[in-house]
């Protein structure tokens, strides 16, 4: 088949390469519907993240059961399935406490830029949908595979409760789903710090309720006096950079929390300064499978569109110029259809 292979900044490729096969037992092979550009691969795909040797890349993915080993039980073939960037088990204590994605067998689940992929631990990681999906939902769908599921991690870390102000930092496609989580739970306030008209627009369309275009110490200055000097009782950083998290921490209230989902590129805190500022941090890679059957719901039954956030829809062959589009901002998000 032909798939997406990385070999350094700024070159993807679409290649040949050969099938992915059944290694383990419970592993499955599913041929991918839709894919699409992850805002964490452009760490890798800008040279930040340094490279050894050319890689299968993406990690999205949505699509139908093609084979099972011989071990797996409850994944059927012909099923419409979504699973995480990290296969789990969903059987050991920490998946059982709800993070997945820091299961004791957990793999990365490279290569979904392809048509077909190796998905290793089908029956921990996979979730099926309650039948064959409508076209129209496939982008919702796979936004649940990573995206969605951490823009939802995120509020859910940072405390969002019905009534709650809450602040998100970043206006990516993890920040916009981010603003979609907390109005959904509940959130009577959302500010949304963002520069970008296009990004402004989606993030009222989702449930902001106040924009804020400045960033660092004047944007904090903006929100304390949009919440009466107090700050907000949730904030989701969803970037990574040290700004975005002490514009996070620093926008939120004494006893508020901040669910930080940005992959951290040259975080540091200060342990005494973090101290006196009495807030809660809680984050990390987000435990998608957790939500996944939510999520799910929450889509089959129109109650939620994150596939709004999908800009830009190419056919797979055309991946490098979807990684193009986002890497200069042209695109928030980019589907890719095999
Ligand atoms: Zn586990």
């Amino acid at each position: 088949m032909k798939a997406t292979i990385i070999y350094g900044p700024r070159d993807v490729r679409f290649e040949m390469r050969d099938d992915p096969k059944i290694i383990k037992p419970t592993d499955a092979i599913i041929r991918v519907s839709a894919t699409c550009v992850c805002g964490s691969d452009l760490w890798t795909y800008r040279g930040i993240n340094k490279i050894d040797q050319p890689m299968p890349f993406g990690h999205e993915y949505c699509g139908f059961v093609d084979e099972i080993g011989s071990a797996v039980k409850s994944i059927k073939l012909g099923q419409f399935v979504i699973g995480s960037f990290f296969a789990s088990d969903n059987t050991c204590p920490h998946c059982r406490a709800g993070y997945q994605s820091s299961c004791e067998r957990k793999e990365l689940v490279v290569g979904a830029q392809a048509p077909f992929l190796r998905v290793p631990l089908a029956d921990g990681t996979l979730v099926s949908t309650p039948g064959i999906p409508p076209e129209d939902l496939i982008p919702s769908l796979l936004s649940l595979s990573d995206v969605m599921g951490t823009g939802w991690f995120a509020a859910d870390a940072a405390s969002v409760k019905p009534g709650s102000t809450v602040v998100v930092v970043g206006d990516g496609a993890v920040g916009l789903l981010g603003v979609l989580s907390a109005k959904q739970m509940g959130a009577k306030r959302i500010i949304a710090m963002s520069r970008h008209a296009s990004r402004q627009k989606l993030a009222r369309d989702f449930g902001a309720t106040d924009i804020v275009t400045e960033r660092g110490d004047v944007g904090v200055a903006h929100i304390k006096e949009l919440t009466n000097g107090v700050g907000a009782d949730s904030v989701l950083e969803c970037v990574g950079t040290k700004e975005a998290m002490m514009q996070a921490i620093d926008s939120t209230r004494p006893g508020g929390s901040v669910g930080y989902v940005g992959v951290p590129h040259g975080v540091e805190l200060k342990g005494e300064e973090l101290f006196w500022t009495h807030v809660r941090l809680h984050g990390g890679p987000a435990p998608v499978r957790r939500y996944l059957p939510e999520l799910i719901d929450l889509v089959w039954s129109k109650k939620i569109n994150p596939g709004k956030v999908f800009d830009l829809t190419l056919p797979l062959d055309k991946v490098a110029d979807g990684y193009r589009a986002m890497d200069e901002r042209r695109a928030i998000k980019v589907l890719l259809r095999p």
